[in-house]
């Protein structure tokens, strides 16, 4: 162990095992499944399985685990498990099926994939990501799952960034919501044969851990405020991402980072959670007052184009801007990818833009996304017929009838690539506690391409943990816990005292001021370009920021009972910490990659700047206590199919 050069953290032992297998690439999954042990019916049936989660991720995982035969648990925080945060995906979901025989394949998906990352993803599990996303339509169509078909009756595909083969399965704007009622009634069948033990509007605090295993969580009843300790034989969190850490995104305003949080203070490691997708197509923020952004799909970039005026300061409106005064900047520069290039690229070039004085909207912080072309090659019922209810959203918001005038647009946060770390079979380093979807770190590496995150998700639930969860569990049954171990106790306990601490202070600052505050310290120093010296000064105003939040916040009311407050209370607490190691991430990797942009690192013409030689791992943190330096554990990243270089998508 050493001490490194900023200070902030140690370094640890490296990562040694991650379960990924070697051989082949296209047999590692098939040889994994055959190699890992099996659980007989009888044994499933006498076995719990707690699943923190029902969006795309926790609802496919409880129903196919159910269906296996295990006991499962379910946990959401809305009032219904198909209001979770995943019912707000638009756009669609990539799979390799190759339906318009326009070059797709398993390998081209994969291959896509790791390099959209920017190499810093595993290559073993982005390549079952790729061989399982067939299986994904297969299942979703059997449920009824009305994804949008041709004529001639075969599904359609649209395009989405960083390919250039069309493999996007949608439903018109909603391909979230209609995915998600796809495994929602497969886990409401789950639900009605006694299987799954549903409890909605139920928040969970803690993480039990008995004799090194996870084996049960504390949960708040937010209905009742009654706080409980469940058991199981395993735990899986499906918790979704952080991205709310910058108070604006365009994630709904639940989301939140408690669930993974608690599991990395009880021991599991966090990984990357430096690389935040910052999406470059969502509605321009229109003040100070606003408390959430709004995504406007990425598949628009299939037909809208982009552009800037090419004068600075030009305030003309778009309509009086003649066409050889325009500057469709990403078909300049990236004339093979042009409109569809990948997020973190198509966001870097909108803030640049902007930067040279050529954005449009108020305050100069917006590009147009120009449907007129559109709707002059293809008619505007074939327009409204694909993004119809987009440009309806987009009215309703901002007053302007996009099929008269070009969208404004601007980039915004949007999905957290890092997370808790998992190896092949997804398991934390904690024995027993799994973590599926968004709040693993995940198969996206520094970057995520559109429609891969429903993939994954969908992927982990329905595929993958139902197979390597057999592995752990053939162990099981494990000796029965209940709320008297001392485990347990201890677990409530911290629960407890911690609400109440957070009632007591009875401060004179609300804990929205706080996020809010905590979100523009992300934006500024941590958001879409990051240095240095900005980085360190984060650090130093996020710990001011958090020690005067135990000192001054407000929550009204009490614990017993409903009190969205104290739910908000804690979970901006969590924000608290995981906003300094974000930082901490950042600014340890001095490299620049995918959407973690690093000013002093790019190339000459303004692209990010790898470093492979010094940063191809994952960062993987471990908790040591609050303000205390983490622990940097390396798993190193082999590429032996895909070799890494410069990106380039010109
Ligand atoms: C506006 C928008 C559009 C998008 N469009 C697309 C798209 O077109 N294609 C694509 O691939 N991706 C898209 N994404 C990304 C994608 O929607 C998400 O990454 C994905 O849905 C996450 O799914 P999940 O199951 O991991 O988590 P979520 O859907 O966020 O579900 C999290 C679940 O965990 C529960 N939970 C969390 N914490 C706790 C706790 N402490 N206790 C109890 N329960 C808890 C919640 O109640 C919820 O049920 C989009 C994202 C946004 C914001």
């Amino acid at each position: 162990m050493g001490n490194d050069q900023i200070g902030n953290y140690i370094v640890g032992e490296p990562i040694a095992e991650t379960k990924a297998p070697d051989g082949p690439i296209e047999t590692r999954w098939e040889r994994r499944r055959f190699s890992g042990k099996l659980v007989n019916p009888a044994n499933k049936r006498k076995m719990t399985v707690i699943v923190v989660g029902t969006g795309l991720a926790g609802a496919s995982a409880g129903a196919t685990l159910a269906e296996l035969g295990y006991h499962v648990k379910s946990y959401c925080y809305q009032d219904s498990p198909r209001r979770a945060h995943s019912i707000a995906a638009q756009g669609g979901i990539n799979a390799a099926k190759n339906y318009r025989n326009d070059g797709d394949s398993v390998y081209r998906l994969f291959y896509d994939t790791v390099k959209g990352g920017d190499f810093r993803s595993r290559e073993s599990n982005v390549y079952r990501l790729a061989e399982v996303s067939v299986n994904i339509i297969d299942q979703a169509v059997a449920q009824g799952v009305p994804f949008a078909r041709e004529y001639g009756g075969l599904l359609d595909t649209r395009s989405f960034g960083g390919t250039q083969v069309s493999r996007t399965f949608y439903a018109r704007g909603q391909t979230g919501q209609q995915l998600l009622l796809g495994a929602y009634q497969a886990l409401e069948r789950q639900i009605a044969a006694g299987n799954v033990e549903m409890n909605a509007r139920h928040e969970m605090l803690e993480l039990i851990i008995v004799d090194g295993r996870a084996r049960g969580i504390v949960v708040r009843d937010l209905v009742t405020g009654e706080i409980t300790t469940e058991f199981a034989d395993a735990v899986v969190l499906a918790s979704g991402g952080y991205g709310n850490v910058f108070f604006l995104s365009t994630n709904a305003k639940g989301c939140n980072v408690t669930a993974s949080w608690r599991a990395h203070r009880k021991g599991a490691l966090f990984a990357n959670p430096c690389y935040t997708q910052i999406h470059p197509t969502c509605i321009p923020q229109s003040g100070d007052h606003q408390s959430k952004l709004t995504l406007m799909s990425e598949s628009l970039r299939n037909d809208g184009r982009v552009w800037v005026p090419k004068k600075a300061g030009d305030k003309r409106a778009p309509g009086d801007i003649p066409e050889d005064e325009r500057d469709y900047y990403l078909e300049r520069i990236y004339p093979s990818f042009g409109n569809l290039v990948p997020r973190d690229i198509a966001s870097r070039a909108a803030k640049n833009v902007c930067d040279e004085g050529r954005g449009v909207g108020p305050g100069g912080l917006g590009v147009y996304l120009d449907f007129a072309d559109a709707i002059k090659r293809l008619g505007r019922p074939a327009v409204e017929a694909k993004y119809g209810n987009l440009f309806d959203m987009y009215q309703r918001i901002t007053g302007e009838d996009p099929y008269e005038v070009p969208m404004r647009i601007y980039p915004a946060v949007h999905y957290t690539m890092g997370g808790l770390w998992v190896d092949y079979d997804l398991q934390s380093t904690i024995p027993g506690l799994f973590v599926i979807g968004e709040a693993n770190f995940s198969d996206h590496g520094a970057n995520r391409l559109g429609a891969s995150a429903l993939m994954q998700g969908l992927a982990d639930g329905y595929f993958v943990l139902p197979n390597t969860i057999n592995e752990y569990l053939a162990a099981g049954p494990f000796p029965k816990v209940d709320g008297q171990h001392p485990a347990a106790v201890e677990a409530r306990t911290q629960v407890e005292d911690r609400l109440q601490r957070l009632l007591s202070i009875n401060g004179d600052r609300t804990v929205d001021s706080f996020h809010r505050e905590l979100g523009h310290i992300m934006w500024e120093y941590c958001g879409m370009e990051r240095t240095d010296a900005g980085l360190r000064k984060a650090i130093e105003l996020i710990r001011g920021l958090r020690e005067e939040y135990w000192r001054r916040v407000k929550v009204s009311g009490a614990g017993e009972g409903l009190n969205q407050a104290l739910e908000r209370a804690g979970r901006v607490a969590d924000f608290l910490e995981l906003a300094e190691l974000m930082c901490i991430d950042a600014l340890h990797r001095t490299e620049s990659c995918g959407g973690h942009f690093r000013a002093e690192s790019q190339t000459p013409d303004g692209e990010a700047q790898r470093d492979d030689e010094n940063f191809s791992y994952v960062a993987a943190w471990e908790f040591t206590g609050a303000g205390q330096p983490p622990v940097l554990h390396k798993e190193d990243l082999n590429f032996e199919y895909v070799h890494p270089t410069q990106r380039s998508y010109k």
